[in-house]
């Protein structure tokens, strides 16, 4: 027996993971799927990891979160790091930078903290600043190379024990962000006790997550898998730090990820006048609270699997083949959830490297380059990356010049 037969490669919460309450309610279960990132070669011995992905709301705080935890070791066991980061991506933190330097008055002695810093994509702009900084992230690797960059890097999770000899070592920061880490972690009131230790007095943390009420409204149903715990509104954030006497002062809706919001948070006696936007979002978000949206979003998601399903079964009747174009994690997600596998796609295309040769998580599906399309010339191409769909057909023009059809599949399934 190996050891992913004999631990459980996951555990179920039952209590809400911001305000303890064991009083959840569950919105949607997908069943059990794989783990979105983990991309496998068809050689691969080791056993695939399925866990249950299935959302609760906590009748409380209104937090919607996932019920099942699977810890980072596995999470990340397998996880293939696609690099390289989008010029859209590099502006985005530029600017980001830009305003916080300015908003908050920073200068060379003030001190940046990023939690999950990653290569440094955000701290850099920080340091073309003139601010002091520093990352923290887990990844070993990444965390040297960055070092090596010029972006000082501690290869570690946050912990008490990491922020104390941080504190130390470095003093208190006068500005901590988290980017995307936020979603990704059970233990949150941990990390805000060990974000605590860094803090300034006058300090300001600033994290960005994605916003639920984009989720909903733009139906995003695919960006809920297993590395993401909570899908955050304002609200139930709010009397999470009030509890540990922090105060949200700021938020600002911005692009990212199909619809993020930043939120700023500081101690309660920080002197941060809390400003109007906080609660005009509030009001703005207030069905959040209820169940109304959420049973609506699960209808939206069934009925949408059996259009799509009828459409694609259509197909494979009359004898044409489809292939998929886009494997990002979200495309295993999109798969499980509308119920399409190999019986359906031949072969999914992607642009990444990495991926080609591998096969998508749980269905197998092989993953390809996107000039295969021209190769093997199937009649029809569904467009898992659903999002990009304009730009996706734009750039493969050419695919329907050779008498290929597209099929978006959402908001509405349609072929083009
Ligand atoms: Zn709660």
């Amino acid at each position: 027996m190996n050891k992913a037969e004999k631990e459980p490669a996951y555990f179920a919460r039952n209590d809400c993971r911001l305000c303890g309450s064991h009083s959840l309610t569950r919105i949607i279960s997908f069943g059990e799927t794989p783990l979105a990132n983990s991309y496998r070669l068809l050689s691969d011995k080791n056993p695939e990891v399925f866990a249950p992905l299935i959302v609760n709301f906590c009748n409380d705080c209104k937090l919607v979160q996932l019920r099942d935890v699977v810890p980072p070791d596995i999470l990340f066991k397998h996880y293939l790091y696609v690099s390289g980061t989008s010029l859209a991506f590099v502006e985005h933190f530029a600017n980001y930078a830009k305003n916080v330097t300015g908003r908050f008055s920073l200068s060379s002695k003030s001190l940046v903290i990023d939690i999950g810093s990653n290569d440094g994509v955000l701290l850099s702009q920080f340091k073309k600043l003139g601010v002091r900084i520093l990352g923290i992230d887990p990844a070993k690797n990444i965390a040297e190379d960055a070092t090596k960059r010029g972006i000082q890097t501690i290869a570690d999770f946050l912990t008490a024990e990491t922020a104390q000899k941080i504190a130390s070592e470095h003093g208190k920061a006068r500005v901590i962000t988290a980017n995307n880490v936020f979603a990704h972690t059970d233990d949150v009131a941990g990390f805000v006790e060990s974000m605590k230790i860094l803090l300034a007095e006058n300090g300001v943390f600033i994290f960005e997550v994605q916003y639920l009420k984009d989720l909903i409204e733009k139906n995003l149903f695919d960006i809920i898998y297993h590395e993401h715990l909570c899908y955050y509104h304002l609200s139930p954030l709010v009397s999470f730090f009030k509890l540990l006497g922090l105060s949200v002062f700021d938020v600002e809706r911005v692009g990212t990820h199909g619809g993020s919001i930043r939120v700023f948070v500081g101690w309660n006696n920080g002197g941060h006048e809390q400003h109007p936007r906080v609660d005009k979002l509030l009001i703005e978000e207030e069905i959040l609270n209820t169940l109304a949206p959420y049973k609506t979003f699960a209808k939206r998601i069934a009925e949408n699997r059996v259009k799509v399903l009828a459409l694609l079964n259509g197909i494979k009747k009359s004898g044409k083949r489809i292939a998929g174009y886009g494997a990002p994690a979200k495309a295993t997600t999109f798969c499980y959830a509308l119920g399409i596998g190999r019986s359906t796609l031949d072969y999914i295309v992607d642009d990444a490297p990495m991926k080609q040769g591998r096969v998508m998580p749980g269905t197998h599906i092989p993953i390809k380059s996107p000039s295969f399309l021209y190769e093997d010339k199937p009649d029809y191409c569904l467009i898992l990356a659903w999002n990009f769909a304009d730009s996706i057909m734009q750039n493969h023009a050419r695919f329907k010049k050779q008498g290929g059809k597209f099929i978006v599949p959402m908001p509405e399934p349609r072929i083009l």
